[in-house]
Parts: structure tokens; C-alpha cells; sequence
């Protein structure tokens, strides 16, 4: 029985990359002033006809708060993953500061994105390393982390487990803890806190908070967002309108984009 997953494994460790690293990677420029443009991007994903995004432009500028709205299977996410290079578009392009993303190293590119997907891992591990994965390059001590989980709102969470931040979570082992959702998400948050990144994105990062814990996250997003580029995923309408600029997707389309205001005076 064992064997069968060692097969697995040993496919997914035989894996080829679909992204091509450069020859001669270009340093990501710190701090971006333009941000990142997408350019008529089209995708579809690898082994299928239906395209997931057509003729899509936007920039996501530092400073700013971006909203992504439109229903399920719209695109969203599929930007979000382009923006990190999980996948590269079929047609058009994406640049930072004016530079095709293709043309940094990938992991530096990474390292300066900070992404919380709606289907964020947990980690069955202690909640100090659950938050330090976000900046694996940070000490185990160092303050970042509580720092982090302050900020996430899950420092409350931490002091009522019996070990505090050495507290192992999940119910894998023997010792460890089991959480609710939100506090699961709040985890989650701090992990993208931790790293120093130059464009934080939330992919619904609130849907598990209470209405008093998602006004505190927001307050500490807008805090984040001076001098960097925040993208919002999210259906909540008290979520989206607090965004600088708001982006309406539909079947791969982007069909409106303006202020709420703007958007609220378009009907
Ligand atoms: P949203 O985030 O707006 O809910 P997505 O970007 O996840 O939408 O999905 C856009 C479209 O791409 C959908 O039609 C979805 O079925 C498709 N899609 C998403 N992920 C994959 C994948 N890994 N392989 C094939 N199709 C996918």
C-alpha cells in the first residue's frame, strides 16, 4: 500500500517545470513605484479549450487597495496565479515596474508576493512554525512572528493554548490542537504578514472571521497597504468597498472597473 504513494511521489518529484527560469534574471526592483500591469492577457489552462481570462488589463499599484469581484469561475484566482507565476499567459503580457515578470528569477519574484489562497494550507505543525513558513529565512525567536500574529488577530487565539506558539495544531499527533476555521484563518493571515513583501493578495481571506474580527484585519490591511500593492479577492460587499479600485469580472472578462461610487453611480 506503502509503495503506491512512493509512486506518487516519485511522479511528482519527476515533474518538469512549465515556467522557465531566465538565463540572466533581472533583481526585482525594491521598492516598485508603477507596479504591475497586465496587458491583454489571455489564459487558458494547460489541456483544455475553455479560456479562463481574455483580453484582461489592469494595474495594481503600491499604495493601493485592488478589489477582484464577479462569481465563481470568473477568473479571479486565475490572475492571482498568473501574478505568481504558477502559470504564464497564453497572449498578452505582465510586467512589474514595466518589466516582464518572465524576465526575474522566480523565486525572487515569489519572495516579494505575499498570497493567501482561499484554500490555505494548514500546517499540522506548532503555531510558530505554521507563521514562520510565510519568511522561512526569519529565526524561530525572532519577534516578527508574534508580531504577525498580533496583527492577524490571532495572538488571542495563541494565549489560550496550552503551549502558546510552541502549541503543535491539527489533530495528527498526539499533543496537538484543533482550531476553529476563523482561528485556522487568522493563522493563515499572520502567516502572510510575517514575509516582507512588496504585494500582499487575499484570496477571500475573511469568509471564516466575525464582523468585529474582519474590521480589524481590514484596519491592519489598510496600514499594510502604504508603500505596497494589496489585492482583495472577495464576495463581501463591506470587504470590496473599502478598496481604492474595484474590478468586475465576468466568464474571463473584466466588464466594469471603477470606485464603489463609480460603480454605484454606473447602476
Ligand atoms: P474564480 O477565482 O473567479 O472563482 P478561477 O480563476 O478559479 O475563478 O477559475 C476560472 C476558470 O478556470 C473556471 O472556469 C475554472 O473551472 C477554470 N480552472 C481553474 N483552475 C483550473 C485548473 N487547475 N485546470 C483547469 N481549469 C481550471
Amino acid at each position: 500500500e506503502d509503495s503506491l504513494f512512493l509512486s506518487y511521489f516519485d511522479e511528482f518529484m519527476a515533474l518538469e517545470p512549465r515556467v522557465v527560469q531566465p538565463r540572466e534574471p533581472r533583481p526585482v526592483p525594491r521598492p516598485m513605484t508603477e507596479g504591475i500591469r497586465f496587458e491583454d492577457v489571455d489564459f487558458s489552462y494547460p489541456d483544455t479549450d475553455r479560456t479562463a481570462l481574455q483580453g484582461v488589463s489592469l494595474t495594481i499599484r503600491p499604495g493601493e487597495i485592488t478589489a477582484l469581484v464577479g462569481p465563481n469561475g470568473s477568473g479571479k484566482t486565475t490572475l492571482v496565479k498568473l501574478l505568481c507565476r504558477l502559470y504564464d499567459p497564453v497572449a498578452g503580457g505582465i510586467s512589474l515596474d514595466g518589466i516582464d515578470l518572465r524576465t526575474f528569477d522566480v523565486v525572487d519574484l515569489r519572495r516579494n508576493l505575499s498570497v493567501i489562497f482561499q484554500d490555505f494550507a494548514q500546517y499540522h505543525l506548532t503555531v510558530r512554525e505554521n507563521i514562520r513558513l510565510g519568511d522561512v529565512m526569519l529565526d524561530e525567536a525572532d519577534t516578527a512572528i508574534e508580531d504577525a500574529a498580533r496583527d492577524a488577530g490571532a495572538h488571542e487565539v495563541v494565549s489560550r493554548l496550552r503551549h502558546g506558539y510552541s502549541t503543535m495544531l491539527g489533530k495528527w499527533f498526539d499533543e496537538g490542537e484543533e482550531l476553529s476555521m476563523g482561528e485556522w484563518q487568522k493563522i493563515a493571515l499572520a502567516r502572510a504578514f510575517v514575509r516582507d513583501a512588496q504585494v500582499l493578495v487575499f484570496d477571500e481571506p475573511t469568509s471564516a472571521l466575525d464582523p468585529q474580527a474582519e474590521w480589524d484585519v481590514f484596519q491592519h490591511i489598510r496600514k499594510l497597504a502604504q508603500g505596497r500593492a494589496v489585492v482583495l479577492i472577495s464576495h463581501r460587499f463591506s470587504t470590496v468597498r473599502t478598496a481604492d479600485r474595484i474590478h468586475i469580472f465576468d466568464q474571463g472578462r473584466i466588464v466594469e472597473s471603477g470606485t464603489h461610487e463609480e460603480l454605484v453611480a454606473l447602476g
